[in-house]
């Protein structure tokens, strides 16, 4: 371990020997790995002399742009602790970001500054900002291009060195915060090994796959892979962007997702995977545009962080012949704990497949007192060593979701005697009418099964003497149409009645989201008045 230490100092590395690779393309920026390690070498030593040094944290809040895995690594390359915040978030948000982090260096896009810049106030540990992509002089902060270039020029920076720092695999390495999906968003602190621990995983479990398809190891080759989905959520930093440059892979970004411009790039610049979120997916299958494009390149299409309908999996592999694939994950986990795919996603279109090799699960009773046997449904722990410290300066949290090395998921979910986990629902989100358990996914399922649905989201509505009632909004293809007593019916076809919506909602709109895919279901209560 003393050659090959897992810390991010390492990974940067191989910028240095993949050399001349095209590392990032966005728009008509190009970076080869030697550029990127180059710029990542210059801001470093300029972080140095800004005072940053080992535990400081370093915000990080822009879209995906060829200078975020600059920025990211100059931070993490120190031992500073990089704190990706989230740029869909409105001022007083990033404000709250910065200062639950007691950030004391900021770098930031144009627009993200124009949203942050009121409420520097706010944030008194900040002593530096730096502005990307800034078009004048940002008052009260230097711009990123005048330390290190624009993209295009990385490749004339001199070479230099990183700044000499020992960095231990324990060492604090990123604050990524929760979806907020359930609350408030959480500051998870992770280490140097949690972030690396996933390119293990990811590498090992595709291998096992192609074992179990009877097929050869493929040559490394290296890939090209579209990454449409934020940066600042774990599933993009960690199973994504680690994972790419552990293999020489190139990366492509998008300023935002749209899925015409997703088929222009896949078509012209050859792309082999792609993915991110169940959305993104459905987007690309159900475009009516897609058949214009030439995207036989694609190989796979990978996805997590929110539920996806086992109707996916098999639309996929018919339409794309790509190779589908599911992983599940939390902040918590810096990403990938289960993962499946071809194949085995196929035989098991609603389960998230099986733990990565160095991870444990084990299904708990709601009250943590004893482990449920196979095929019963209760609460996911997961352990492991990409199982994060803890919450940041949140010690109550932390104690009540880390016990023993183990995380309390919040999930509840069931495995199969193979040990294939399925998630059935959020504990948070299960509708308990009048004693009865109805997991989400399972009603959710079966309306995105019927030929009209695109979108689905069961939510309970309270209810004097059975406590809570299911409820369904649903968003319909374009041109087609279905009656609320006509999709009643078709679940009661198929599940249990008392699983079936009382009342089902329809939305003109596809449902609203977070920027990690998942359906914002505390805001769909108002649609029942
Ligand atoms: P918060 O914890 O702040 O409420 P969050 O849990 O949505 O937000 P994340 O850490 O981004 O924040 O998401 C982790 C959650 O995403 C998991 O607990 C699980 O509910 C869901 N999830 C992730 N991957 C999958 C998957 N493959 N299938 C189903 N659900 C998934
Ligand atoms: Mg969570």
């Amino acid at each position: 371990w003393k050659n090959a230490p897992p810390n991010l100092r390492a990974l940067a590395m191989f910028g240095r020997m993949y050399g001349e690779r095209e590392f990032m393309i966005y728009d008509d920026e190009r970076v080869t790995y030697a550029a990127w390690f180059q710029a990542v070498a210059k801001l470093a030593h300029a972080f140095r002399e800004h005072g940053i040094a080992k535990g400081d944290r370093v915000a990080l809040a822009m879209r995906n742009l060829p200078e975020w895995p600059v920025v990211f690594f100059a931070a993490t390359t120190i031992g500073a602790i990089c704190v990706p915040l989230n740029a869909w978030w409105t001022g007083p948000e990033l404000a709250y970001g910065l200062s639950d982090s007691g950030t004391k260096l900021l770098v930031c896009d144009d627009e993200r500054w124009e949203r942050i810049a009121e409420h520097r106030g706010d944030c008194p540990a900040i002593e530096t900002v730096i502005v990307s992509r800034c078009e004048g002089q940002p008052e009260g902060a230097r711009r990123l291009e005048d330390i290190i270039g624009k993209p295009n020029d990385y490749k004339s920076l001199d070479t230099m060195e990183l700044p000499e720092v020992e960095i231990a695999p324990e060492d604090d390495a990123t604050i990524f915060y929760t979806s907020g999906t359930t609350g408030r968003p959480k500051g998870a602190l992770g280490t140097h090994r949690n972030l690396c621990t996933n390119i293990l995983s990811s590498g090992y479990n595709a291998a096992c796959a192609v074992l179990r398809r009877g097929e050869k190891i493929p040559d490394p080759v290296p890939k090209k892979g579209l990454t449409v989905i934020p940066l600042f959520h774990v599933t993009a930093c960690s199973a994504g962007l680690m994972g790419n440059i552990a293999a020489g892979n190139t990366l492509i970004f998008m300023y935002k997702w749209d899925p015409i411009e997703a088929f222009q790039i896949i078509e012209r610049e050859k792309v082999n995977v792609t993915g991110g979120v169940p959305t993104i997916a459905w987007q690309l299958l159900e475009h009516p545009e897609r058949k214009n494009y030439d995207l036989s390149s694609l190989e796979a299409i990978a996805y997590g962080g929110a539920p996806a309908a086992p109707e996916l999996v098999r639309k996929i592999r018919e339409e794309f012949g790509a190779l589908p694939g599911n992983g599940w994950g939390m902040t918590e986990t810096m990403a990938t704990v289960t993962g499946h795919s071809s194949e085995d996603y196929l035989n098991r279109p609603d389960s998230c497949g099986p733990p990565v090799a160095v991870a444990d699960l084990k299904i708990m009773s709601e009250d943590g007192s004893r482990e449920l046997p196979v095929g019963e449904i209760g609460e996911l722990w997961a352990r492991g060593p990409m199982v994060v410290k803890g919450y940041w300066k949140n010690p109550e949290a932390t104690a009540e979701t880390f016990v023993d090395g183990w995380v309390k998921t919040g999930d509840l979910a069931r495995l199969d005697e193979e040990g294939w986990c399925y998630i059935a629902d959020r504990a948070k989100d299960m509708i308990i009418r009048g004693g009865e358990n109805i997991y989400s996914s399972e009603v959710e399922n079966v309306l995105y099964d019927h030929p009209a649905v695109t979108d689905a989201a069961l939510i309970g509505l309270p209810h004097r003497e059975l406590g809570e009632e299911p409820a369904a909004v649903v968003h319909l293809a374009p041109g087609t149409q279905a009656s609320e007593e006509e999709l009643q019916e078709w679940v009661a076809d198929r599940l249990a009645k008392f699983k079936v919506p009382v009342k089902i909602a329809f939305s003109h709109e596809t449902l609203p989201r977070n920027a990690n895919g998942k359906i914002l279901k505390k805001d769909l209560a108002g649609m029942f008045g």
